[in-house]
């Protein structure tokens, strides 16, 4: 049968039988999507992968543990052949064609009953694409789709456009590839975008012409009247029934002000989502090479802010409780207080030698990481120009990932 002229369509097959004919890698693929669509699967081979074992055992599927025998295809609505000895397909196909059932052929397109399509879903859409001979064009033009669909670069026309209100999507530690599949489609369908200076910059470039975009750096200064001038802006934007999109750098919760912007949509009745994103804390260390925790040398990390030193009056952070534990420490909005952190941290009973890394611009063309120790950071930051943005990683786990520049120490 020529693909062209196969005739597509999509199959109920929840609650009806869905014979599978072979128990190797092949059938193990088309496995899934049957049980998703509800079939009742009945697999006929006298030995399966241990992934169709495992469904067996949960119940997902039916398993004859032998060779198949064309009574197998009675009562079955669809059938699938799958083993790798080309005289059991036949057999299968020529019971399938006898009962009338359609049949699946995965060593013969040519000689199949049905075809299966590579298929997709995205925004509420299936996609099948079917090239018979070419499986993995059809794979690859499935691919590009559903990943248009996703990112909002072609939208499902019939999807009611959503209503005004504002999204909070936190961008990642900067690099476009790394912001969530939901944020990027809440930026492509924004009206608005309102962006700080961290937000991946990258993205506003494939902002539509049409959209407004308010760069917050820009707003007039000072922090807190800053953040009255943002929740005034969405608030505002949203009830002039536009699709805002807050966007920031990392996670919008964590250091991100988010939630005060959150309260004040509440506050005016402005529907509000929040789409979380990578945090920078946790991101950057895992760019630069550094894991915050590993097997035998740290079971917990805390993410601190450094923009207060410790003894301020405002701060809320424990310093000496924090110098105490043993695990990693990563301190965000840190580098100008670092100096007085680390003496603090030595103070409260942390060595002098614990290593430190700085990770600069993290994700971005400019990374850069510079390494020292609690006892040294404060000339290092100078001797090295190291400049925020940056992500502060203070532990061993620092030694685990640059073993050779932590050799020589103490202890
Ligand atoms: N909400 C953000 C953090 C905002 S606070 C998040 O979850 O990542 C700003 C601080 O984040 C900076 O001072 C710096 O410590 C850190 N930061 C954000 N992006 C960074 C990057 N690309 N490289 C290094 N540090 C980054």
């Amino acid at each position: 049968m020529d693909e062209t002229t196969a005739y597509l369509t999509g199959l109920r097959l929840s609650g009806r039988r869905v014979v599978v004919v072979g128990g190797g890698t092949v059938a193990q693929r088309r496995v899934p999507a049957l049980i998703a669509a509800g079939a009742e699967v009945v697999v006929v081979s006298p030995e399966v992968t241990p992934a169709i074992e495992g469904l067996v055992g949960a119940g997902e599927v039916t398993l004859h543990e032998r060779v198949f025998v064309p009574a197998d295809l009675d009562g079955a609505w669809y059938v699938v052949t799958a083993t790798d000895d080309a005289r059991v397909n036949e057999l299968v196909s020529r019971a399938a064609e006898e009962r009338r059932v359609f049949c699946v052929r995965s060593d013969d397109p040519a000689r199949s009953t049905a075809l299966t399509p590579a298929t997709g879903s995205a925004a509420g859409m299936t996609v099948a694409v079917l090239s018979g001979r070419e499986p993995r064009r059809s794979a690859a033009i499935r691919d590009e789709i559903v990943d248009r669909l996703r990112t909002g670069v072609i939208d499902a026309p019939a999807r009611v456009r959503p209503a005004g209100g504002v999204t909070l999507v936190g961008g990642g530690p900067g690099d476009p590839d790394l912001i969530s599949l939901a944020g990027r489609r809440a930026l492509m369908a924004a009206d608005v975008v309102v962006a700080d200076r961290l937000a991946p910059r990258a993205l506003l470039g494939e902002l539509s012409d049409d959209v407004e975009l308010v760069d917050v750096a820009k707003l007039p200064r000072g922090r807190s009247a800053q953040q009255e001038e943002i929740n005034r802006l969405i608030v505002d934007r949203a009830l002039a029934g536009l699709r805002v999109v807050r966007f920031k750098g990392g996670d919008s919760f964590v250091f991100g002000r988010g939630y005060e912007e959150v309260l004040a949509c509440r506050e005016a009745g402005v529907p509000v989502s929040v789409v979380p994103g990578l945090t920078s804390s946790v991101a950057v260390p895992a760019i630069a090479g550094i894991p915050v925790t590993h097997r035998h040398v740290a079971h917990e990390f805390s993410i601190v802010s450094g923009h207060l030193p410790p003894g301020h009056s405002e701060s809320l952070t424990d310093w000496s409780a924090l110098a105490r534990l043993r695990g990693t420490l990563v301190l965000m909005m840190a580098v100008e207080n670092a100096p007085a952190i680390a003496a603090a941290l030595i103070e409260g009973g942390r060595s002098a030698s614990t290593p430190v890394a700085f990770v600069c611009d993290g994700t971005m063309p400019a990374e850069r990481t510079v390494l020292s120790t609690l006892g040294e950071l404060a000339h290092d930051i100078v001797a090295q120009q190291v400049r925020p943005p940056a992500i502060v990683v203070v532990g061993e786990v620092v030694a685990v990932a640059h073993p050779g520049r932590y050799a020589a120490r103490p202890g």
